[in-house]
């Protein structure tokens, strides 16, 4: 069983001895896919850093990032609305520059990123972007699937209660997320600044 994945990593670093990072991102680290997914368990990462050594002086200090994501999520058939289960599987590439002017220097097709010089190249944020890009924009059960979730909708049969047990503490861990992910980010993230702007009658400050 893999460990945890490391948090932030100095990617030039790691590029200058050809590392590798591996580890299981747990559903507890993957927020951010909120409203587009839920992860059914943590995601399995690995990541391979290759500096970019024989390019153009321009890109001379641009670290190549191969990810590879396996996990499952599940979302919302846009056709029949019911839960929808999708594997995650996502092999990318994504460039990590210096500065904005190394990565717009880059072009191409491949995502580059900035990472300042002092500053680590945080992986949740990596791999939460590559999945949600990654994700279907209007996820669909296969043609005829839709149906066979009918009986998910009301009535209470009894080979339901077993698939019941098996999806209920990812319900209840989702739930929990959402109660508490405001508190815990509070202090620190942007959004619940705004949030709090924008709601205008929560504590003044
Ligand atoms: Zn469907």
């Amino acid at each position: 069983m893999r460990g945890a994945l490391i948090k932030r990593v100095d990617p030039w670093h790691l590029a200058g001895r050809g590392g590798a990072v591996e580890g299981v991102l747990g559903a507890g680290r993957l927020g951010r896919l909120g409203a587009m997914a839920t992860p059914l368990g943590g995601f399995d990462i690995s990541l391979r850093f290759d500096r970019m050594d024989g390019q153009a002086a321009a890109v001379g200090a641009a670290v190549m990032v191969r990810l590879s994501v396996r996990g499952r999520v599940q979302t919302v058939c846009q056709r029949c609305l019911e839960p929808l289960d999708l594997p995650v599987e996502v092999d990318g590439t994504v460039l990590v520059a210096r500065s904005d002017a190394e990565a717009r220097a880059l072009d191409g097709d491949t995502e580059a990123l900035v990472v300042d010089v002092g500053e680590m190249l945080e992986l949740d944020d990596l791999v939460q972007d590559e999945v949600m890009l990654a994700l279907p924009f209007a996820p669909r059960h296969e043609p005829g699937e839709c149906a066979s979730h009918d009986h998910h909708k009301g009535d209470r049969i009894d080979g339901a209660s077993a698939h019941d047990d098996q999806t209920d503490p990812v319900l209840a861990h989702r739930n929990r997320e959402v109660v508490v992910e405001p508190e815990e980010k509070r202090t620190n993230n942007p959004f619940a600044v705004l949030a709090a702007l924008q709601g205008g009658d929560g504590e003044e400050n």
